[in-house]
């Protein structure tokens, strides 16, 4: 419950329409999008603009009292929700979604924190022009979000994560002070770099209130094609070939495990499988087009000896019907998994020459641990970026879950450290994965963030409790 003097001051900051504090209004924002963290929060507010944020702020920072960022709240770690019951005020930044300006010349966009990120690319569609990043949570998540988790996706094989594609920033400290660096100069050597710190810092150095982003001119046009494999090892030999013969055309390349047809089925979101053969793995590749497709599906076919050593099928869809079922199946397949009842999910990297060895590593202790575990393992291969994911059938006890998952929690981060890769390969620390950044990061790492933690936020108001606790 918020404090009848403190909800009457926020009143006259955002406005009567901007506040929530009833219990039942909160529920959504409470919640993290896997149900795994569900902390009261004290109410909610919506600023409208960036002054507004900056008042609201300070008067937190006046008067103490806990803020958690919240965007599209699609945080698979449990940043963008209370880590403590009835201490926190989330600030939801829905109302602050305008796209302020689009500059044709410099190839650049200036959006307010709060927009939906495929709102963001429907619009430049329209213009001809193009921005890179796609995630499958992408129609509710917003570009503050994805900066403060520096989301990656589907096309960070070509255009890389979010910090390959903005420059420049406004935020609000900790203090209420806007921090505001947004030249459109692609090189602006002038000291720190406002951006870089701020990506990835998880609402935990400053409130995002607008960002200046990189725009590309839209391809022509695209062109899938998805590919069939007896095991890993061919998937990643095809895929080093596939990317050395189209290399500045290569977008995406994503790994589907047979099982994902049967996840998808089985929860209505496909109804029948793409391929005859059913084989252990395979790859959806898309590749950027500036040029004709029709030629280049020609070329495409008459060079396909060069890529196909490794390959046992390949569908070329005939449409962009078939296109987009393709893709939509694999936006759904974080959706279809979540319905399996009792998951264990990883995000992950590794080193591309070694992913074959740690997925035969991996599979066979996992075993040993629980026979019954079924692995699910997708993603975004061409980067190295693995959902190394895992079914447990049959669970009804959330105390045999629970241990089970930390067990095995355990056991692959260290094994990702042994093999030279990252636990967190996009989706953060937030509240998840703060055991094993304790236990991987050098001390020196861990209160150099520290530090800088508390020159941005001096009395620790802006997410507490997200990536460590101090
Ligand atoms: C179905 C599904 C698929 C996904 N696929 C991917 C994927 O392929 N790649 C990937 O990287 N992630 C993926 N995610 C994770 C998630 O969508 C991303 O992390 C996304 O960037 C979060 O954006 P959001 O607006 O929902 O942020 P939220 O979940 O609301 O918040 C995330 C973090 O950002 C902070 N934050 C939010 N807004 C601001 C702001 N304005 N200022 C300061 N801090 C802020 C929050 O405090 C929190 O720490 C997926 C999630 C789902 C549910």
């Amino acid at each position: 419950m918020m404090n009848e003097k403190i909800l009457e001051d926020f009143i006259s900051i955002v406005g009567i329409k901007n506040v929530i504090t009833n219990s039942k209004d909160l529920e959504k924002y409470n919640k993290d999008w896997r149900g795994f963290y569900n902390n009261k929060s004290l109410g909610i507010l919506f600023p409208e603009n960036s002054e507004i944020l900056k008042k609201i702020t300070k008067y937190c920072f006046e008067k103490n009292i806990k803020i958690v960022p919240q965007g599209g709240n699609t945080s698979l770690t449990g940043a963008s929700v209370p880590t403590y019951n009835n201490q926190e005020i989330i600030i939801n930044f829905s109302k602050m979604n305008k796209i302020l300006e689009i500059d044709k010349s410099n190839l650049t966009v200036l959006v307010e924190s709060g927009l939906i990120l495929s709102d963001l690319k429907q619009y430049l569609d329209k213009e001809n022009l193009y921005f890179p990043i796609d995630l499958s949570s992408s129609g509710s998540c917003m570009i503050g979000g994805n900066i403060a988790t520096n989301a990656g996706g589907i096309n960070a094989l070509k255009y890389g994560s979010m910090k390959d594609n903005i420059i420049g920033i406004e935020i609000v400290t900790g203090e209420g002070k806007i921090l505001s660096s947004l030249s459109k100069m692609k090189k602006n050597n002038t000291g720190y770099d406002l951006k870089s710190i701020i990506c990835n810092s998880e609402g935990t150095l400053g409130l995002i209130s607008k960002a200046l982003l990189k725009i590309y001119p839209k391809p022509i046009d695209n062109f899938t094609f998805f590919s069939s494999y007896h095991d890993l090892g061919s998937c990643i030999k095809s895929f080093n070939e596939i990317r050395n013969l189209y290399y500045d055309k290569l977008e995406s390349a994503e790994l589907i495990p047979n099982l994902s047809f049967e996840v998808c089925i089985k929860n209505n979101f496909l109804k029948e499988h793409f391929f005859n053969n059913k084989m252990p793995f395979y790859v959806i590749y898309r590749l950027n087009l500036y040029e004709n497709k029709d030629t280049f599906q020609n070329n495409f076919e008459k060079n396909f000896y060069l890529i196909s050593n490794n390959i046992v099928d390949t569908i070329i869809p005939n449409s962009i019907e078939k296109e987009n079922k393709i893709w939509q199946f694999r936006d759904n397949l974080v959706e279809a998994y979540k319905m399996e009842g009792k998951i264990i999910t990883n995000d992950i990297s590794i080193p591309l020459n070694k992913m074959e060895e740690f997925f035969n590593t991996a599979g066979n202790e996992i075993k040993k641990i629980n026979s019954k575990i079924i692995l699910h393992p997708f993603g975004h291969i061409g980067d190295g970026n693995i959902h190394y994911n895992m079914i447990l059938p049959n669970t009804n006890s959330d105390d045999l879950y629970e241990s089970l998952r930390d067990q095995i929690y355990h056991y692959i981060n260290n094994l990702v450290e042994e093999f030279g890769g990252s636990f967190s390969a996009e989706h953060g620390i937030g509240q998840i994965k703060k055991k094993s950044l304790l236990k991987f990061k050098s001390k020196n790492e861990i209160n150099l963030m520290k530090s800088l933690k508390k020159i941005f936020d001096p009395r620790n108001i802006l997410n507490p409790g997200k990536i460590f606790d101090l």
